[in-house]
């Protein structure tokens, strides 16, 4: 049986493009599984280059400067390798959480990172708002969602300066102005395919700026000069976020996805703000659409409610341990229905208790 799988990463792919991937894992080319292929090929190149195209198409970026690749290393190693080719002095840095700190503190090893604001002071519950970004830092760089703690910025400060954005746990899933970042990341893994492979857009030309020596594997420029095949790419991760992407495309692009994220996302806040029994967490003008994030307000009712969403088919609903309680990613090939089943359950346990 299928599961209702709301796990917030690696997380839910749509079926079809597992099918189809599992399928060119058997034969891709002619007889020739897709992991066993020369990444030079052509039918490979063809992938790649189909995958990188299909980013910009999607984001709104064709023509405009900007280029994709796929790396490898996950998003953390984009914590470094943002810091390495694009900070000379001073760079500022939004802290709303996890994975804010943890891109802190990797660009504190090569210079002085200026935290513009926080909300550590509530356990990042919030988004901090109304700070100043000094116009003559390197770079500003901030988290659109945070995963761990189910906020997401609705709206981005308008700069001076190079904006970085850490977007792996929402992109692809709301329409934006693209065009306000001039670096965009994300691990594969939440939202576009399986682990192995991340995602990096870049407006060229703030490459350049820095005077160290930055070594080959960590050089955006190396590997845009080798159309992101400066080494053997994770074959298999790239072919399956192309198909994910292809299936958001055939979808209606970005804006057709958001609209089925704002129906779930509303349709399970709701329910958290309804039923007595539940609690959200994050404030409510920053709850993320991708990961809401809710406790019990009464911790005795815990065995009763895990036993059953576990037998309704729900995965993955426990919360991180930093907040507790539970959260319920809803990333874009979660489909509604799963999201009605929680909701049930959780309806089904306000009338039990
Ligand atoms: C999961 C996550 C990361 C870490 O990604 P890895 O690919 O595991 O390195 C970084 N930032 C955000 C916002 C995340 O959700």
């Amino acid at each position: 049986m299928k599961r209702h799988n709301f796990s917030a990463g690696p997380c839910v792919l749509p079926q079809e493009v597992l099918q189809k991937s599992a399928q060119a894992v058997l034969d891709f080319d002619n007889g020739l599984s897709l992991v066993e292929i020369s990444h030079r090929s052509k039918a490979f190149v063809d992938v790649m280059e189909n995958a990188r195209a299909l980013v910009l198409e999607l984001l709104g970026l064709e023509g405009k400067g900007y280029k994709a690749l796929f790396l490898q290393g996950g998003a953390s190693t984009q914590f470094l390798m943002v810091a390495l080719n694009l900070l000379e002095k001073r760079a500022g840095y939004l802290n709303t959480g996890t994975w804010s700190d943890k891109a802190i503190k990797e660009a504190k090893i090569y210079d002085d990172i200026y935290e513009v604001a926080s909300s550590k002071n509530a356990n990042f519950n919030y988004i901090p708002k109304g700070y100043d970004i000094p116009s003559d830092y390197d770079y500003f760089h901030c988290t659109s969602n945070n995963t761990i703690f189910g906020t997401q910025m609705k709206s981005f400060p308008k700069c001076d300066i190079p904006l970085v954005c850490d977007m792996s746990s929402d992109i692809f899933s709301r329409t934006l102005d693209f065009t306000q970042f001039d670096l965009i990341y994300a691990g594969a893994q939440k939202n576009m395919g399986p682990a192995g492979t991340t995602l990096v857009v870049i407006k060229e030309d703030i490459l350049g700026k820095v005077s160290r020596k930055i070594p080959s594997m960590m050089d955006y420029k190396v590997h845009l000069s080798k159309s992101s095949m400066f080494n053997t790419p994770p074959v298999f991760a790239v072919y399956t976020s192309m198909l994910t992407l292809q299936w958001l495309k055939k979808l209606g692009g970005i804006s057709a996805i958001e609209k089925e994220n704002e129906k779930k996302a509303s349709l399970m806040y709701s329910e958290i703000d309804l039923n007595p029994l539940f609690k959200g967490f994050s404030t409510k003008e920053d709850r993320s659409n991708m990961n809401a994030t809710f406790t019990l307000t009464n911790e005795d009712l815990k065995e009763t409610f895990d036993t059953m969403w576990q037998e309704a088919g729900i995965n993955g609903l426990n919360g991180h341990r930093s907040v507790g309680g539970y959260r319920a990613s809803m990333y874009n090939a979660l489909t509604l229905d799963s999201v009605k089943v929680l909701v049930e359950v959780m309806s089904e346990l306000e009338r039990k208790a």
